[in-house]
């Protein structure tokens, strides 16, 4: 999605694409309410367990459907907004014809309409992508190696590294060539060497299904066996000098300006010149980003010592495992059930919702414009607007009463927060799609079309002004980021709807949902242990005084370390260091959002219990149900090792137990599972 190095995003990348109450089955949808008093379990006390009692009566009764890793908000939110994105691409596609011939109505209708005709799909088998396969298959000398994976990188295959063009550290105007690691079959690096009967079954499984994807692509058993042995050992040396998530999401790690030449020595294999002009650069490459230069010089070695063999197997499985969702059924059905032991569905989605997601995730703006049309209000827009404008007022004002921070320090977030960027709604200036072709024929062809538009349309960024109309999601989809480079948070119309927020809720719940778990969350973000190494104009530069990063860095070690001793699924911890980010963002939302609360309150009046509860009570129930989720155990499994946010159980219990203001509004006292004891709590906002 979004191309920039490091986007802090509410919640873990989930597919998603509103409004509309009526189900496809014609059934009438509940409509959502922000804050849904039929969902708290009274039978357990709000000051032992927060999370159980906001979402405990919902969770005694949901069960998560066969196609889903988890239900909740966000699928809630989604299911809504996919049907409103639905009958906009079932129109286009009923009436393509009578558009024009280079209409984006005409493209939109034509790519779904190509992804949902299921008969040609069968038909096809395999074909469609049997000329990449020769191509990889013509790899007989070392020279064709680097222009065939170049070929295959436009294409949207990941494969060895991954090139992209994003705004430079250190002029942040301006874009820079990056390159980072990439091209791993299994979600993680550390899946290559973690210990244990259950890894080592994951890549026993890997390997059987690499094997059986060459088996459908016409291999005989023997060679897909020995092929997918390769491959494995392949990536396996990828992995080995492979950054961890963790050292991933520090900017000073992953930061290294070289020049071309440089990059020639650190790996002189590849032949530079020769693999940027094949990925369609026009000019020379002057200066690069390398995030991770062991890997790229692993990379190096490896195109020089391993057999081509070896890479034409791995080209290959990679090939067809991004192109098999989009192939016949023995090619979709197998790629399901590899993903599946990551994510735990039971079932494939709908084939109309894989193609929404798809042509949301190919055509977004294209969607986006029809689907504010739809459903989006000019007075919805203002409303969250106001919201979050009493966010950074708060915000500000608690960075001027901060005790432990220097007054250069705090001129330079205040300069900072004055300076960051909003984005509410949709684009100013949706993309031009007029040079991307979308045709009547096998539908993987025009996923690997749009794939080359998307790279085309910024390959050659490097040295040119930063866009900063740009966004980085979707109009329909329910997250927010916030993106240190160009210091600013983005909210797409698709998360400013029940339940996120709903402009005729009462402002106790808003504030605890919209203000504290969005848009205090995102703010924050620009201050984290990631963000707050980077500048007002997005620079990553050093703007805190030494005895300020002191003081932050060990009061982020507290919330590691509370974050730690949670348990996540089975035995697996949380990893403290990889959320450590996040759950200072959800904590300091939650700070924030409760002062701006006080003060509409202040200007508007205090109302009083509503459905028995006070203001600051449905302002912390706001929150917790907007973290309303059930997730299956294997894809907690998964999150432990890839994500950066820790289970929602704990995005709720452990900022709301390091609150006073909380404990008070629930009446909660010292000793209490939900007051933490005053010297673990950090000091930060
Ligand atoms: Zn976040």
């Amino acid at each position: 999605m979004s191309r920039a190095a490091f986007v802090f995003t509410l919640v873990a990348a989930m597919p998603s694409v509103l409004a509309s109450q009526t189900a496809a089955s014609g059934n009438e949808w509940p409509p959502l309410k922000v804050v849904d008093i039929r969902w708290i379990d009274t039978t357990v006390s709000a000051c032992t367990d927060f999370a159980q009692f906001a979402n405990g009566a919902w969770l005694a009764h949901d069960t998560i459907p066969a196609a889903y890793s988890s239900s909740g908000v966000t699928r809630d939110m989604s299911d809504r907004n996919e049907l409103v994105v639905r009958s906009v691409l079932e129109d286009a596609a009923a009436h393509r014809s009578s558009f024009p011939p280079d209409s984006t109505p005409r493209k939109l209708g034509t790519f779904y309409a190509t992804c949902m005709d299921s008969t040609a799909i069968e038909a096809a088998g395999v074909r469609p992508i049997r000329s990449w396969l020769r191509g990889i298959d013509s790899i007989t000398t070392r020279t064709r190696l680097v222009p065939q994976l170049a070929k295959l990188q436009v294409l949207g295959v990941n494969v060895a590294f991954r090139y992209s063009p994003d705004v430079d550290p250190h002029d942040a105007t301006h874009y820079l060539t990056w390159l980072y690691q990439g091209g791993l079959g299994l979600p993680d690096r550390d899946y290559y060497f973690t210990q244990g009967p259950a890894a080592d079954s994951t890549r026993q499984a890997f390997v059987a299904h690499v094997a059986k994807m060459f088996r459908l692509a016409g291999q005989d058993s023997a060679s897909a066996g020995a092929a997918a042995a390769q491959l494995m050992a392949l990536e396996t040396a990828l992995a080995q000098a492979s950054l961890t998530r963790v050292d991933r999401r520090d900017p000073l790690k992953t930061d290294h300006p070289m020049s071309a030449e440089q990059l020639a020595a650190l790996a002189p294999h590849v032949g530079w010149p020769q693999y940027f002009r094949a990925i369609g650069l026009s000019a020379p490459v002057r200066k690069v980003n390398v995030t991770a230069p062991e890997f790229v010089r692993r990379v190096d070695s490896l195109l020089q010592a391993t057999p081509l063999a070896t890479w034409r197997a791995y080209l290959t499985y990679h090939t067809i495992a991004s192109a098999a969702p989009w192939l016949s059924t023995p090619f979709v059905q197998e790629d399901f059930a590899f993903r599946s032991r990551f994510s735990g569905a039971r079932a494939l989605l709908p084939r109309w919702k894989r193609c929404l997601r798809e042509a949301d995730g190919d055509l977004g703006e294209a969607l986006g414009q029809a689907y504010v049309a739809k459903t989006f209000s000019p007075e919805a827009r203002d409303r969250a607007r106001a919201v979050i404008d009493d966010i950074r007022a708060a915000f500000r004002e608690r960075l001027l009463r901060l005790t432990w921070m220097s007054d250069s320090t705090r001129a330079h977030a205040l300069d900072k927060l004055a300076r960051m960027g909003e984005k509410v709604g949709y684009p100013d200036r949706w993309r031009d799609y007029s040079r991307l072709n979308v045709s009547e024929g096998a539908f993987v062809l025009n996923v690997a079309r749009a794939n080359a538009f998307e790279w085309q349309r910024t390959v050659n960024r490097p040295g040119t002004p930063v866009d900063t109309t740009e966004w980085g999601i979707t109009v329909p989809t329910v997250n927010a980021y916030y993106d240190p480079s160009k210091n600013e948070m983005v909210f797409p119309a698709g998360a400013l709807t029940p339940q996120t927020f709903d402009p005729k809720a009462d402002d106790a719940a808003n504030y605890g949902s919209l203000g504290g778990s969005w848009a205090g969350h995102e703010l924050t973000h620009g201050f984290d242990d990631e963000g707050r190494h980077y500048d007002a104009k997005g620079n990553l530069r050093d703007w805190w005084q030494p005895s300020d990063s002191t003081h932050f860095v060990e009061q982020a070690a507290l919330v590691e370390r509370q974050f730690n001793e949670y348990i996540q699924v089975d035995t697996f911890h949380v990893n403290g260091k990889l959320t450590e980010g996040e759950n200072i963002a959800d904590w300091g939302g939650l700070l924030v959002g409760f002062d701006a609360l006080q003060k509409a309150l202040a200007r508007d009046g205090r109302p009083g219990l509503l459905e028995g509860y006070t203001p600051e009570q449905r302002y912390f129930l706001g929150y917790a149900q907007s973290w309303r989720v059930h997730v299956r155990p294997e894809q907690l499994r998964t999150r432990v090792t890839v994500d950066p946010h820790a289970p929602e159980r704990w995005r709720i219990n452990g900022p709301l137990s390091n609150i006073p203001t909380f404990a008070q509004a629930f009446g909660c006292k010292e000793g209490d599972p939900m007051v933490r004891p005053k010297d673990k709590v950090p000091t930060i906002w």
